[in-house]
């Protein structure tokens, strides 16, 4: 059974079975990880304090039917806020690291005009998909850049501002 000690980012936590969450965490080597934590969701979890999207842990997992967090200890919270991280999720692929986007959140710098120029939409002079004026906004899934009049058309959840 492999054992792996790392520094992530909690990125999402979502509840899986009756007692246990699902947990999505960002590393520096290992990138984009998913992996299941036990009984976090009781009462009683000391652990689940420590799998709060937006902490900066230590954390200690393994390969067990897929990834199992042992430990999370939390070092600090980072100021990237939890709907940015959830978006930010869904664009990342699994298990592929992204150096410059673990510095941008280590480093307490993140903003989408930064994150999504690493991850290959660079912003820097993007124009609307729809209408040509400069874009102001991504949209997640169509992965497309828009103006702040088209991007307002569009579901709220679904749009970065950057
Ligand atoms: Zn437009």
């Amino acid at each position: 059974m492999h054992e792996y000690v790392v520094q992530a980012v909690i990125l999402d936590r979502e509840p899986f079975r009756e007692f246990d969450n699902r947990v999505t965490f960002f590393t520096e080597r290992l990138g984009k990880l998913s992996g299941k934590s036990v009984s976090t969701r009781k009462i009683t979890s000391k652990l689940a304090a420590h799998l709060e999207p937006g902490a900066f842990v230590n954390m200690r997992f393994v390969e067990k039917s897929g990834l199992q967090i042992v430990d999370s200890l939390t070092s600090r919270r980072l100021r990237a806020a939890p709907p940015d991280l959830h978006a930010l999720k869904e664009l990342l692929p699994e298990g592929e690291p992204e150096p410059e986007l673990w510095n941008l959140l280590k480093t307490d710098k993140f903003s989408w005009r930064e994150a999504l120029r690493i991850l290959g939409w660079d912003p820097n002079g993007a124009q609307c998909a729809t209408c040509g004026k400069t874009a102001v906004a991504f949209h997640a899934p169509r992965q497309e850049m828009f103006c702040a009049a088209c991007a307002s058309k569009l579901p709220p959840g679904q749009v970065l501002y950057w």
